[in-house]
């Protein structure tokens, strides 16, 4: 069999499983517009509210629809409750609505918050309507100095801002008990790159107010439970000159190292670079070296034994994850994404990822101002009545056609290099 032909027969089958691999979780972006105009964001800078194309679009009732349908834990291909995540890019007060009718739908969803530390303003919402999060996640971008630089140029209170976010997280989460966390996710960029140790002491420290206080064990809990560490996804032309070189993820790799040491749990699972881009691979594998990075993702080591055993390669649906100097690493190749979430937008429209460069206007016109065709990026308009196998499953052809087949190609292609490095050393 040719190499073309093995191509297409992986392809297949892929695209095969990805139609049984149904995400047991629903991501909606359910606010437009934002307080902040980070450098690294991946919105177009000017969106206005989508309130209304939300209200229009009856979107509370479609993320409920939705969230009925997808299966119990045990009849989940990810073996996981019901999820729903509310990825930004701001909390609004009649986001409230979306959560209370979730709880009342699914007693088993899990519901979680990626905010930048604004969620304050609605801390009375929460007691109000009695919602706690199952798990809420505030970035913190570096120092005080590289955060606000990042994110906040001008004003310079964002770091502030999240801080605050992560002092009272506590007060709108789940306990640990019932499975509640509070994490952080840092993007990496050439701004913060060598700031990592710094931001995993701060968030690694005791969180010295009256909710984040632990009687059971008489002490205060940390800022987060997890650090996690991410590359950026450059899809703006403003994104690019933030991109970590090579020699930058050298330095971030040393200093995810040092905040390791100091912090990582014993189970190993509080501290994770994730990846998503082949590119970022391929730099992790350079800064490592290639032998390092080509054992690691090759040792299948099933001798409990073994002093290989604990970092032995896993792979679940939609992320591979292994470990390199004892740090995990979770790799979410694109070509998967399907698996990942049901992404539906401000407007009750499924869309792929990187829709967020386009105002809502573009993406239903199929056209963005520039003229270039993105009609690619939105799948389903969603309704009230839609169902969610047929949606998703409609939507893993359109994404195996205009994406996946593309990213599968870069990634074997991808692999193929490192493994290629890893013989000359
Ligand atoms: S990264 Fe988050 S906080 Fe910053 S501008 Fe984008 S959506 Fe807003």
């Amino acid at each position: 069999m040719g190499e073309v032909d093995r191509f297409d027969e992986l392809s297949e089958k892929i695209h095969e499983s990805l139609k049984e691999e149904n995400p047991n979780m629903v991501s909606a972006i359910l606010e437009r517009t934002c307080f902040l105009k980070c450098t690294h964001c991946l919105y177009k800078k000017d969106h206005k509210t989508s309130k209304s194309d939300s209200e229009n679009s009856d979107l509370t009732e479609v993320i409920a629809n939705m969230m009925k349908q997808m299966p119990d834990k045990e009849d989940s291909p990810q073996d996981t409750d019901p999820m729903f995540l509310h990825e930004g890019r701001i909390l609004q007060p009649w986001h409230f609505d979306v959560f209370e009718k979730i709880r009342a739908e699914r007693s088993d969803a899990k519901i979680g918050l990626i905010d930048a530390g604004i969620y304050t303003k609605h801390i009375d919402l929460f007691k109000e309507k009695d919602i706690k999060l199952d798990w809420l996640d505030i970035s913190i971008d570096g120092t005080e100095e590289s955060h606000n630089t990042q994110r906040d140029p001008e004003v310079r209170k964002a770091f502030e801002i999240a801080l605050n976010g992560l002092s009272h997280a506590r007060e709108v989460t789940k306990s640990h008990d019932d499975g509640g966390r509070v994490t952080s996710l840092m993007t990496l960029t050439n701004i913060n790159n060598a700031d990592i140790a710094e931001v995993a002491d701060l968030v690694f420290s005791e969180n010295r107010t009256e909710s984040a206080y632990d009687s059971d064990n008489d002490a205060y809990q940390n800022y987060v439970d997890e650090l996690h560490i991410t590359t950026m996804s450059p899809a703006l032309p403003e994104n690019v000159p933030l991109e970590i070189s090579y020699e930058e993820m050298k330095v971030a790799w040393e200093q995810i190292r040092e905040a390791s040491e100091k912090h990582m749990n014993e189970d190993k699972n509080n501290i994770f670079l994730k990846i998503y881009r082949t590119e970022d691979l391929e730099k992790l594998a350079s800064a490592v070296g290639e032998k390092k990075f080509y054992d690691a993702i090759t040792n299948e080591t099933v001798d409990p034994e073994s002093d290989r055993y604990d970092e032995a390669i896993e792979s679940g649906i939609g992320i591979i994850k292994f470990y390199i100097d004892g740090i995990p690493i979770q790799y979410y190749p694109s070509s998967t994404w399907p698996t990942e979430t049901i992404h539906v937008d401000a407007d009750s429209v499924y869309r792929a990822p990187h829709c967020q460069q386009w105002s809502l206007e573009e993406l239903n016109a199929g056209r963005s101002v520039s003229g270039d065709d993105i009609s690619k990026y939105s799948f389903q308009e969603l309704t009230s009545k839609s169902s969610y196998l047929d949606a998703y499953q409609d939507t893993v052809d359109k994404y195996w056609e205009d994406f996946g087949k593309n990213y599968l190609l870069k990634e074997v292609e991808s692999f193929r290099r490192i493994r290629e490095k890893s013989f000359l050393v």
